[in-house]
């Protein structure tokens, strides 16, 4: 593409009254989602063997959103002794009715769940982003969509599993734990539940303390599908109350999603136990730009793959490469579409960049950025203007850091880039591997052979090609080194939870 067509002229401001200057003029009119249908309680109890039951000690917490700070609803929080009545119930449940049922019959409710999820799919989209900061527009055409997938995806497997296993015998491992974190609420959920029932096990999960609403709308829609008791429960609390679940004797898997950090607690903790275990956990992932590579469309590749959901998400692009030819031409470009980014209000549908989802996530974001500065890093920030009351955090890159630097090596899960540059392929590879983590990466290029050479020597789990962030149930997910052990998604996720 010549210079003249580049973006950056396009939309340079010729006087400080121009149209196209979008920091300063260029509003758009607010298009705010209607929020008044989605039905809020202001209390949600625990969902364990078919009912909601108020937990033992009576306790609750409450749940915000991030955007208002204003408090939606009371979280039951549940203790060791409501950990233990859920896994009994499961127990139950894996151990009579549901173990009689066909492959066939456990298909129909799936279904049954994945179009109950479709008919109340702007229902749960509202409020998967009131509870926890995400765009409304991402809710919508993202999660929701790909929850429903998940449960069509995994219901057509569920009575055709011994061909997903020629020639041997799959059976259900039993009563799965499942703990999942805040970023992607309802989406993890269906990671967990959907392929786990698909086996024909019975499940425990502990949605995230922050965002536990569209756990417990999915279990009123469990509940009205007439799944039979105890097949999925699901247990809210904090930190505490997963540790009942990893701790608890007749628990056969765990799957875990969430910080590296909890991950070695749990790895630890189920050492030297007969229970399985899966764990999905963070991630620092490259980003490779090389010379030949359509640059505009790069671009639009970086900016979905590090301020989508805020950047709250284990396999963001959180670490930009870029050939040292192009270096220059793609940071201003990515400046100027830094600059066209609206953050703000997470219902509106033209926001791009929503609120981080919680204080503490807010603040270890902002503690980041502190690091980052005194590291020595350039610091840049849209010039936006962000809401005072809520939790929201300028889209952020940082140019000149080096390999070693924290803000290189750790994962924020916020919206902050890194920017390093390189000449060769290999130097990209060996920075890119440089991290602990190997969850996701991308790569952008003219050529065909050079996403063959970077796709076989990048060592995460998933390697994007000239895009980013797309999602299938069909496909595999997980990652290398300290980013996890185990898949999810795909006929893989089939694996993790039969007992061949
Ligand atoms: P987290 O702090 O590890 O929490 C994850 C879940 O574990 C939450 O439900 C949490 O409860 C619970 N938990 C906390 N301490 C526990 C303990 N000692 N024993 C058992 N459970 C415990 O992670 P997060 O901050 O919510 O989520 C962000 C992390 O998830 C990032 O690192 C991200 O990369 C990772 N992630 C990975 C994937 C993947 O597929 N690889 C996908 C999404 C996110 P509370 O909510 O009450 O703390
Ligand atoms: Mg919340």
């Amino acid at each position: 593409m010549s210079e003249a067509t580049e973006t950056k002229d396009i939309y340079k401001p010729t006087s400080p009254n121009s149209k196209l200057d979008f920091a300063s003029v260029w509003e758009y009119a607010s298009a705010p989602q209607d929020a008044s249908f989605a039905e809020v309680k202001d209390r949600y109890e625990l969902f364990i063997n078919g009912e909601f039951i108020e937990p033992s000690k009576g306790r609750y917490f409450k749940s915000l959103n991030p955007a208002t700070e204003e408090e939606i609803a009371d979280i039951a929080e549940a203790t060791q002794e409501d950990v233990d009545n859920a896994v009994k119930a499961a127990r139950k449940a894996f151990e009579g009715e549901w173990s009689s049922i066909s492959g066939k019959e456990r298909a129909k409710y799936l279904y049954r769940i994945a179009r109950m999820i479709q008919e109340r799919s702007r229902e749960l989209a509202v409020l998967e982003t009131m509870d926890g900061g995400k765009p409304i527009r991402e809710s919508r055409d993202v999660d929701i969509p790909l929850v429903a997938a998940h449960f069509f995806y995994y219901a057509g497997w569920a009575d055709k599993l011994e061909y997903a296993f020629p020639g041997r015998t799959p059976e259900p491992i039993g009563v799965c734990g499942q703990i999942i974190p805040w970023n992607f609420p309802l989406l993890m959920l269906a990671w967990k539940i959907a392929p786990a029932l698909a086996c024909g096990n019975t499940v425990v999960l502990k949605p995230a303390e922050t965002t536990s609403l569209t756990a417990m709308k999915f279990a009123e829609i469990v509940r009205d599908a007439g799944l039979p008791a105890g097949v999925i429960n699901i247990v809210t609390g904090a930190g505490q109350t997963g540790a009942e679940i990893v701790n608890h004797k007749d628990i056969d898997k765990i799957a875990f999603t969430g910080s590296t950090n909890v991950g070695k607690i749990i790895r630890k903790a189920v050492a030297g136990t007969d229970k399985r275990y899966t764990l999905e956990l963070g991630g620092k992932g490259a980003l490779v730009i090389f010379d030949d590579a359509p640059i505009d469309q790069a671009v639009e590749g970086i900016i979905n793959a590090i301020y989508f959901n805020q950047g709250h998400v284990c396999c963001a692009g959180s670490r930009l490469m870029v050939q040292e030819g192009v270096a220059d031409k793609v940071i201003r470009k990515l400046k100027d579409r830094l600059e066209t980014l609206i953050v703000g209000d997470p219902l509106d549908k033209n926001t791009d960049v929503g609120a981080i989802n919680s204080q503490q996530q807010y603040e270890t974001v902002n503690k980041y950025l502190e690091v980052g500065v005194e590291e020595g890093a350039d610091i840049y920030q849209s010039k936006c203007s962000i809401p005072e009351q809520g939790f929201f955090i300028r889209p952020t890159l940082f140019t000149n850091v080096a390999q070693s630097n924290r803000i290189v090596q750790e994962e924020i899960f916020g919206p902050v880039l890194t920017v390093q540059t390189f000449r060769t392929a290999d130097e990209a590879i060996q920075k890119a591997n440089n991290t602990p983590y190997g969850l996701a990466s991308g790569v952008w290029t003219d050529k065909g052979s050079k996403i063959f050479k970077m796709g076989s020597s990048m060592r995460s789990g998933v390697v994007w090609a000239n895009t980013y962030n797309k999602f299938d149930p069909t496909s595999p997910f997980g990652g290398y080194k300290e980013s996890g052990v185990g898949r999810e998604g795909g006929m893989h996720g089939l694996a993790a939870y039969t007992k061949i």
